[in-house]
C-alpha cells in the first residue's frame, strides 16, 4: 500500500523525521533492517538484564529544539548525570577534562616544561599548510601534548595515521578547543558552563535515559506505530531503490527468509549509508557516481561487554585508553551512566570499545577470543584489581564511523549532484546517510528539517552544522556549496 513517506532506517534520524511527520498528519512507513531493535547505533543492548550502549551515548545539544524533543519523549526518565572521565596513558590516569594538579603530577616537572616549550615553538613557527589533523593539533597544542593526548587514541579510532586524517575531523569534533580554553576550563568551578559557549568534548554534565539511549528510540517508534496507517517495520532491509523520470517510485526490501516487499510512497527519506544507497539504485547511476559511492570509507566497531563481580569497578563513566600497549580504545562503566543499567547491586558491566575494519584481525576473532582479549587487557591496565570477569558478550557494528579521508568531500558532491537531478523526492539525512561524523542531535535536526521540507518548507539540510544549528549563511565549514545543493531539499 502506498504511504505519504517511506523512511529507510529506524535510527535517531529516521525516527525523528517519522515522528515529526505523523504529528503533522502524514502516513509514514519506517523500514529497518534490524530484526529486533530500533535505535541504530544509538540502540541499547540487553544481555541477561545488563544493559549497554554501542559506546556510551551522552545526550547533550546546543539546540534547544533537540533537548525539548528528548524531554517530550521521555520526560522524567531523562536523568542528569555528572561526568567523570580519565585518560590512561603510560601507566597513569589523567583527568579529562584536565585538572591542573593531576596533570602536573602525572607529567612531572621536566615533561611539563617540554610541553610548554613545544607549545611556544608551535606558536612561533606554526606549520604553514594545515592539511591534516596532525598539523591542526600541533599548531594548537604543540608536538608533545599532541603525542600524549591526541595521537595514539585518534589513530586507534581511525586506523590511519593522523597525518592522513583531514582537518575536517578537528573542525567537527574539537572545534574551538585550544590550550588556553582547556586550561581555563581546568581552573573554572565545576558545572558553571555556559551551554552556548561550551565545547562538547569538555562538558561536565549530560542527560541520559534511565534505561539507556535505546529507550528514547523505542518510545519514538511506539508513538509512530500508534498512528493509524503508520508503521515501523523491522527485518526489512532496503536493497533496491527504483526510480524513473527524476523521482523515486518505490523501494524494495528483503530479509534473511528471502521475503521481499515493495513499498511505494510520494516522498522518501534515507538514513542508509550513502555507499549502500548508490549500490541500491535501480537503474544504476552513471559510472562516475557509482565509483564515488565505492570510494567512501567507513571505520567499524566492536563492543565487548564484560560482567565483573564487583559492585563498582571504577568511578568514571568512561576511560580513554591512549596507551598503545593495549588494543582497547575506551572503557565504559554503564552502571555509572545510570544505576538502572544493571540487574543487581553486586556486579558491574564494562563496555570495552575496539575500533577496527570489517574483516580485519579483530573483526574476525571469535566472541570467546574477544572476551578473553578484553579480560586480559583489563588486567594489564590494572582496572580489575581483585575482581574477575564472570561473563561477557560481543556486538559488532559495521560502518560505525564515516571516514573523512582525502577526497571524501568530492565523492559526496558527485553523488549529491546526481541525486538532485535524478531523485528529487529523496532526501538523505543522518550520520551515514550524509556521511557526517556527528552525534544524535545533528542526525535528529536533519530528520526534523527533512520532515518540514515535505510539509512545505525549504531547508537546505547541509546547512545544519555539527552542533545541530541551522546556518542560514554559507559557512566556511559547509560540506557542499549552496549552488550545487539547491533543489536537493
Ligand atoms: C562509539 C560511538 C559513540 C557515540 N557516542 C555518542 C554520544 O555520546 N552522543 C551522541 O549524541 N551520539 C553519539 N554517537 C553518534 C550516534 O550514535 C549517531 O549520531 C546516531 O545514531 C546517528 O543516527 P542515524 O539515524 O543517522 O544513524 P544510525 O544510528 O546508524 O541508524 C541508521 C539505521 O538505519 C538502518 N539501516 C541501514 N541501512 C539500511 C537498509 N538498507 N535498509 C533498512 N534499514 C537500514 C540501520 O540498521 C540503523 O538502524 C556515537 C556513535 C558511536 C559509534
Amino acid at each position: 500500500m502506498k504511504c505519504d513517506v517511506a523512511i529507510i532506517g529506524a535510527g535517531p534520524a529516521g525516527l525523528t523525521a517519522g515522528y515529526e511527520l505523523v504529528k503533522n498528519g502524514k502516513s509514514v512507513i519506517v523500514l529497518e533492517q534490524d530484526a529486533e531493535k530500533v535505535g541504530g547505533i544509538s540502540r541499547t543492548v540487553d544481555y541477561k538484564g545488563f544493559k549497554f550502549d554501542i559506546g556510551g551515548h551522552r545526550f547533550f545539544s546546543k539546540s534547544n529544539e533537540v533537548e525539548d524533543l528528548w524531554t517530550e519523549l521521555l520526560g522524567k526518565d531523562m536523568l542528569v548525570r555528572n561526568r567523570l572521565s580519565r585518560i590512561y596513558y603510560n601507566g597513569k590516569f589523567y583527568n579529562y577534562p584536565l585538572k591542573p594538579i593531576n596533570a602536573f603530577m602525572n607529567l612531572g616537572f621536566m615533561n611539563t616544561l617540554w610541553c610548554v616549550m613545544d607549545y611556544g615553538r608551535s606558536k612561533l613557527f606554526p606549520r604553514k599548510h594545515e592539511r591534516s589533523l596532525e598539523d591542526w593539533v600541533i599548531n594548537h597544542f604543540g608536538k608533545r601534548l599532541y603525542r600524549i593526548f591526541f595521537k595514539t587514541y585518534t589513530e586507534k579510532v581511525w586506523g590511519i595515521p593522523c597525518d592522513q586524517i583531514s582537518t575536517d575531523w578537528a573542525a567537527q569534533r574539537i572545534k574551538g578547543l585550544s590550550l588556553w580554553r582547556a586550561i581555563f576550563h581546568a581552573f573554572k568551578p565545576q558545572n558553571s558552563s555556559n551551554k552556548e559557549a561550551a565545547i562538547k568534548t569538555l562538558i561536565d554534565q549530560f542527560r541520559y535515559p534511565k534505561f539507556g539511549p535505546g529507550m528514547m528510540w523505542e518510545e519514538a517508534a511506539r508513538r509512530i506505530q500508534s498512528v493509524e496507517d503508520s508503521e515501523v517495520r523491522l527485518n526489512e532491509k532496503v536493497d533496491r531503490i527504483q526510480h524513473s523520470s527524476g523521482k523515486v517510485l518505490a523501494v524494495q526490501t528483503s530479509n534473511a527468509n528471502g521475503t521481499r516487499h515493495h513499498q511505494e510512497a510520494d516522498h522518501f527519506i534515507s538514513t542508509m549509508p550513502l555507499r549502500s544507497l548508490v549500490r541500491a539504485l535501480d537503474p544504476s547511476p552513471p559510472k562516475a557516481v557509482f565509483e564515488a559511492g565505492e570510494a567512501l570509507n567507513y571505520r567499524d566497531f566492536i563492543t565487548v561487554a564484560l560482567i565483573i563481580d564487583h559492585p563498582h569497578s571504577f568511578p568514571d563513566n568512561w576511560i580513554y585508553i591512549h596507551d598503545p600497549a593495549v588494543k582497547v580504545g575506551r572503557i565504559q562503566n554503564f552502571k555509572n551512566w545510570s544505576p538502572h543499567m544493571v540487574p543487581n547491586d553486586l556486579q558491574t558491566c564494562l563496555g570495552l570499545e575496539y575500533f577496527c575494519f570489517e574483516g580485519d584481525g579483530l573483526w574476525q576473532m571469535t566472541d570467546e577470543e574477544l572476551i578473553d582479549l578484553g579480560s586480559r587487557e583489563l588486567k594489564a591496565i590494572g582496572i580489575l584489581n581483585n575482581a574477575s570477569v564472570v561473563d561477557g558478550t560481543v556486538v559488532r557494528v559495521p560502518k560505525a564511523y564515516p571516514v573523512y579521508d582525502d577526497g571524501y568531500k568530492m565523492h559526496i558532491q558527485t553523488i549529491l549532484d546526481y541525486l538532485r537531478e535524478e531523485l528529487a523526492n529523496l532526501q538523505v539525512i543522518g550520520r551515514n546517510g550524509m556521511h557526517r561524523y556527528n552525534n544524535q542531535d545533528h542526525a535528529m535536526m536533519t530528520g526534523l528539517l527533512a520532515a518540514r521540507n515535505i510539509l512545505g518548507q525549504h531547508y537546505d539540510l547541509w546547512s545544519v552544522n555539527e552542533d545541530a544549528e541551522y546556518l542560514e549563511e554559507i559557512g566556511k565549514d559547509r560540506m557542499v556549496p549552496r549552488k550545487l545543493n539547491e533543489g536537493l531539499v
